[in-house]
């Protein structure tokens, strides 16, 4: 277990925390614009800089005071450092604890064959892996990685986030995984922080970070741009009435106490029907609208709709193969649908 309280470092223009964050044997993602501290986090944790204040403890022990080399944290840059005139296996070898597992850290990560190259003759993500194998090499009892994939080209990137996921559900020890990209930290992440000028804007599992936002800051972060002005109108039992203009919704009960609330909508939770589509029509929180422009971002279509009775444009993400069958133009009319549970009141 990983323990940071109320922790503290202040520079001349940034003022990091106070910050408290428990990390059990778990991945924890922290997501934030370029900087909101990510990297003086892992630096304050590892030993690389010093704090102002507060505690961190690693398993029981304080490391705040201690040497980085007696804190047993294992960190991995973003250009992964490694030694440029050691091959591979040198690099690794360098700061390995027990020799014998250099083998099988090679194997796990699939270097064995590049193991006595030296750095600049291997490729990006087999310069990330030989950078994280020399980490893991040193039997850390905490693994702080900086944006480790942020270098890499977007195939690369995505076979090595699915390879780190199960590497580090083995590990069992607290991970913390510093990344400004949503997918990452959602994919990687069994929790994912939000970092806002260097303090947490936001902790709790990917879903409910990117589907129940607790600010309009963290909604527009993680890709959210549905973000509405709502009236509630009527409080029911386990549900609540809204109103954007003359589009009633029915939304899941919310602890919002007040009648003027922020609505947010994922816009992957819209779903967009055709006109004539009976089920769209029958649907309740129906309403319908006109397509005013779309993107093509290739595993998904991003289209901005306008609805009819309210003066609002929504952004709903559509999957390629229902796009291509809604035959979709501009000006297209079409219908959208939000289950009521989609549909999360921000305070
Ligand atoms: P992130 O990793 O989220 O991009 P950082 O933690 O690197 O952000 O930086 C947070 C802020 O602290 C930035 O405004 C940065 O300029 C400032 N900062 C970082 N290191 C120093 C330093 N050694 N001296 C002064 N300011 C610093
Ligand atoms: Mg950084």
């Amino acid at each position: 277990m990983l323990e940071v309280t109320s922790l503290r470092k202040s520079y001349d223009s940034f003022e990091f925390g106070p910050v408290d964050l428990e990390v059990g044997d778990e991945v924890l993602s922290v997501l934030g614009p370029s900087g909101s501290g990510k990297t003086t986090l892992l630096s304050l944790i590892a030993g690389t800089i010093d704090s102002d204040g507060g505690t961190i403890s690693l398993n029981g022990n304080r490391l705040d005071g201690r040497p980085l080399q007696e804190r047993r944290t294992g960190l991995v840059f973003q250009d992964g450092a490694l030694f440029p005139h050691m091959t591979a296996r040198e690099n690794i070898e360098y700061a390995a604890t027990d020799g014998d597992r250099i083998e099988t850290l090679a194997s796990l990560l699939e270097i064995t064959d590049v193991l006595d190259r030296r750095p600049r003759t291997l490729s990006g993500g087999e310069r990330q892996r030989v950078a994280l194998a020399r980490t893991l090499a040193a039997n850390p009892d905490a693994l702080l990685l900086d944006e480790p994939l942020s270098s890499l080209d977007a195939p690369i990137r995505r076979r090595l986030r699915g390879e780190l996921y199960s590497l580090f559900e083995s590990l069992e020890i607290p991970v913390i995984y510093v990344t400004h990209d949503q997918r990452t930290a959602t994919a990687l992440g069994d929790r994912t922080v939000i970092f806002r000028d260097g303090t947490i804007e936001q902790i709790g599992s990917p879903t409910t970070v990117i589907n129940r936002p607790a600010t309009p800051f963290v909604a527009e972060f993680t890709g959210n741009e549905n973000l509405f002005d709502a009236t509630v109108v009527e409080r029911g039992e386990d549900a609540v009435r809204l109103r954007i203009g003359d589009v009633h919704l029915r939304a899941t009960k919310t602890d919002a106490a007040e009648t003027a609330v922020t609505v947010c909508i994922h816009p992957s939770r819209i779903r967009v029907h055709a006109p004539t589509d009976g089920v769209g029509t029958r649907r309740e929180n129906s309403a319908s609208g006109t397509i005013d422009r779309w993107l093509n971002e290739g595993d998904e279509y991003r289209a901005e709709i306008t609805l009819d009775d309210a003066p609002i444009t929504v952004t709903a993400t559509i999957r390629p193969p229902h796009f291509e069958r809604l035959a979709i133009d501009a000006d297209s009319s079409v219908r959208i649908s939000i289950r009521p549970e989609a549909i999360h009141c921000l305070c």
